[in-house]
């Protein structure tokens, strides 16, 4: 059994809990916090750049806009942000995950392997988080967020948050370690 959108929002609207917040010990922020109303299902799904192919900013990188390529898969570094490295990984066909071509999905955890590590390759990485949440663009694609080594606060999920808190990485400190990353990849 499933809920309607409907259903799922008149449940829970009025319940929502305030989750253990002092006990996060990776949670960026403090002091007084209220809960946001939970918003109703909107009319219908929400839209997605570069639905079908047609305008799609990744199908239309260059090799300016990667740092590595092969036949069919590209990655390009996002940044200076505030943690050390953020590459996002994409097939260079529209695919979502769903439409991927089976070729290519075998590829794409050997590729994940070498990604990880190569930039845990650059040093003082603690942990590379992997992420795909797909709700901007349709157009396939996996971040992965690397955190410094020992920084423990930076941990697990908020680690994309941090990384719009921290101030970004210094621009010769971020090219150094890309550069790291390229290298190890090959
Ligand atoms: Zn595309």
């Amino acid at each position: 059994m499933t809920e309607t959108p409907e259903e799922f929002y008149a449940r829970t609207k009025d319940v929502l809990r305030m989750p253990p917040l002092e006990d996060w010990e990776t949670f960026p922020f403090e002091g007084e916090i209220r809960l946001r109303g939970l918003q109703p299902p909107a009319e219908d799904e929400k839209r997605r750049f570069g639905e079908g192919g047609i305008d799609c900013h990744v199908c239309g990188k260059s090799a300016d806009d990667r740092i590595w390529e092969d036949e069919h898969w590209q990655l390009t570094a996002v940044g200076p942000t505030g943690l050390p490295i953020v590459l996002i990984l994409e097939p260079k066909g529209h695919y979502d995950i769903e439409t991927l071509p089976a070729e290519l999905a075998v590829e794409l955890g050997p590729l994940m392997q070498r990604i990880e590590r190569a930039i845990r390759a650059a040093g003082d990485i603690g942990r590379v988080h992997i992420g795909r949440w797909g709700e901007g663009g349709e157009h396939l694609h996996w971040w992965f967020m690397a955190r410094p080594a020992r920084m423990r606060q930076l941990s697990d999920s908020f680690a994309a948050i941090w990384d719009d808190i921290l101030p970004p990485v210094p621009e010769d400190v971020w090219r150094a370690s890309v550069a790291k990353v390229v290298a190890a990849l090959g």
